[in-house]
């Protein structure tokens, strides 16, 4: 399983978009707008992405996610 990022447009750096899945399913699958839609945990704003934006980490690869 792997971990789906984008990059935050704004600190430009990876953030998990919250969505697991593998790549087969990632590639066949049609994301609803609220799947797309990332309240980003590094900038704190709203990011939509789309699924061009978007690359699979696996779970061992991905960054931690940060602390709060
Ligand atoms: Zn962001």
């Amino acid at each position: 399983m792997a971990m789906v990022l984008i990059r935050c447009p704004v600190i430009d750096l990876p953030v998990s978009t919250g969505l697991f899945m593998d790549e087969p399913t990632f590639e066949s699958t049609d994301l609803h707008d609220e799947d797309r839609r990332l309240s980003c945990h590094l900038c704190q704003q709203v990011h939509v992405w789309r699924k061009e934006e978007a690359y699979l980490v696996e779970d061992e690869e991905a960054p931690l996610p940060a602390h709060e």
